[in-house]
């Protein structure tokens, strides 16, 4: 049995420095982020690092116009579902789309965002990130 490699702290404190770090069950190859205890697929703790690439599609997406206290200046944004290469999915905020430009399945890339004072997790438009 191995102890898992990455906990939520390290998870955000890697989105804070612009990586994106999940698990993946070494008995099933499923991946989670964040960390969880158990493999919610073949119920082992086994996981090993497994390092994201950040690009991924739109899933789901909403578009949040009444912003929680704080971050009413920010709004109107969208929150997205993203579908990332690796199979796992994950919540970020869309940066850097008009919000009517933004689509299920569009193709994004993480990178973190500057909020208030937190970093939080950010999708921009994957051919910006090409360029
Ligand atoms: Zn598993």
């Amino acid at each position: 049995m191995t102890d898992a490699p990455a906990t939520l702290h390290q998870f955000l404190e890697g989105v804070r420095a612009g990586r994106l770090t999940a698990i993946r069950c070494s008995k099933c190859g499923t991946a989670a982020i964040p960390p969880k205890q158990f493999c919610p697929e073949c119920g082992q703790r086994a996981w090993e690092p497994l390092t994201l690439s950040g690009k991924g599609t739109v899933a789901s997406f909403t578009v949040i116009r009444v912003a929680p206290r704080g971050r009413a200046a920010e709004a109107p944004y969208a929150i997205a579902a993203v579908q990332l290469e690796e199979g796992v999915s994950l919540l970020g905020r869309v940066v850097d789309v008009p919000l009517d430009a933004i689509a299920v399945g569009l193709p994004v890339q993480f990178r973190p965002v500057q909020s208030l004072d937190q970093t939080v997790i950010g999708f921009a438009p994957a051919k910006d990130v090409l360029r």
